[in-house]
């Protein structure tokens, strides 16, 4: 199995989990263009992509999903209130009543069937995605153009910006497969509509990974769930003292480190130190803010946690980074 984190941090994540016959990307948080990049960087194939999942709504994990779910004409797995909440963020100034949003449903359904019907096999290519700023999605294909009735299901995903090629709903806490991954989602702590992390595991390899990033602390709930994994992509969003001084409006402070927040330093090394069952090869620290945080300081502190218990001298721990992907992690 692989971890390949593209991303982590309040301006994106995105991380790639694959299995010997499932490839996954857990949120979308970039522009279509750079995350097609930091994958070809990685050598991770963008075209083998079987999904995309989303944690939850806020800018920095679906920032280029719609793009990049259209290009690649993959499925979108979404909880139902967390599709809701994306699909009233990319249609502002529409007021998202209950009967608008099964009207929405409903179109994405036909708009789905029209789609079925067209050629779908393109690769991808990073230049298509966006050109200036603007959304070009399938007007950049030569193909698309070529026959009337083409066009039809292109142009009604132009004129619906959350339109997807196929969404499909999960609910945390019940576990479900792609491919040969299992999947259960976890819900977290955060100030979203519905947060979840994720636990993978291949059938074939008994190797299980996690995510658990944006959560305002560790619940009973997400401890379970970060049992027995063996490779886990941990919060570890501010240091309290830097946070505290640091320029962040007073609100904005609170918000962060409220129970529906943001894990601190301190809250990582306290859950590394009392919680965590030692089973993982590699913890890496993620979604380190910018302003008040320091990778140095993020990880003496996820390290001094484990060294204080001798037997977790086997765990490795790393640094996601925002600016770059990070080598593949596979076991
Ligand atoms: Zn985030
Ligand atoms: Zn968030």
């Amino acid at each position: 199995m692989r971890m390949t984190v593209l991303a982590s941090g309040s301006k994106g994540n995105a991380t790639v989990i694959a299995s010997a016959e499932t490839r996954v990307l857990v949120d979308a948080g970039l522009s279509c263009r750079e995350l097609l990049k930091r994958m070809a960087l990685v050598d991770e194939d963008a075209s083998a992509l079987d999904a995309i999942l989303i944690t939850h709504e806020h800018t920095d994990h679906v920032a280029g999903l719609s793009v990049l779910a259209r290009r690649l004409r993959i499925p979108v797995y979404f909880s139902e209130p967390t599709h809701r909440a994306w699909v009233r963020q990319m249609t502002p100034r529409t007021t998202m009543t209950y009967a608008k949003w099964l009207e929405h449903v409903q179109k994405e359904k036909e708009a789905r069937a029209a789609m079925d019907a067209v050629e779908t096999a393109e690769s991808a290519d990073p230049e298509l995605c966006e050109q200036s700023g603007t959304i070009q999605i399938a007007a950049a294909s030569p193909e698309a153009d070529a026959e009337e009735e083409e066009d039809a299901p292109e142009a009604a995903f132009r004129r619906d910006p959350a339109s997807l090629p196929v969404v499909e709903y999960f609910q945390p806490g019940i576990s479900f497969s792609i491919g040969d991954l299992a999947i259960t989602p976890f819900t977290t702590p955060h100030d979203a509509a519905d947060p979840c992390g994720f636990v993978f595991e291949s059938a074939s390899e008994s190797i299980r990974m996690a995510i658990a990033t944006d959560l305002g602390y560790v619940p009973p709930n997400v401890k379970r769930a970060l049992e027995r994994i063996d490779v886990l992509l941990l919060e570890s969003n501010h240091d309290l003292e830097m946070l505290k001084d640091g320029p962040y409006p007073w609100a904005v402070k609170q918000r962060v480190l409220s129970r529906v927040g943001h894990l601190s330093n301190h809250a990582t090394a306290e859950f590394l130190s009392r919680d965590y069952d030692g089973n993982a090869t590699y913890i890496v620290l993620g979604h380190l803010s910018e302003t008040n945080n320091a990778p140095e300081l993020a990880l003496l502190s996820a390290e001094e946690a484990i060294r204080e218990r001798g037997r977790l001298l086997g765990n490795r721990v790393l640094l996601a980074q925002q600016a770059a992907p990070i080598a593949p992690i596979c076991i």
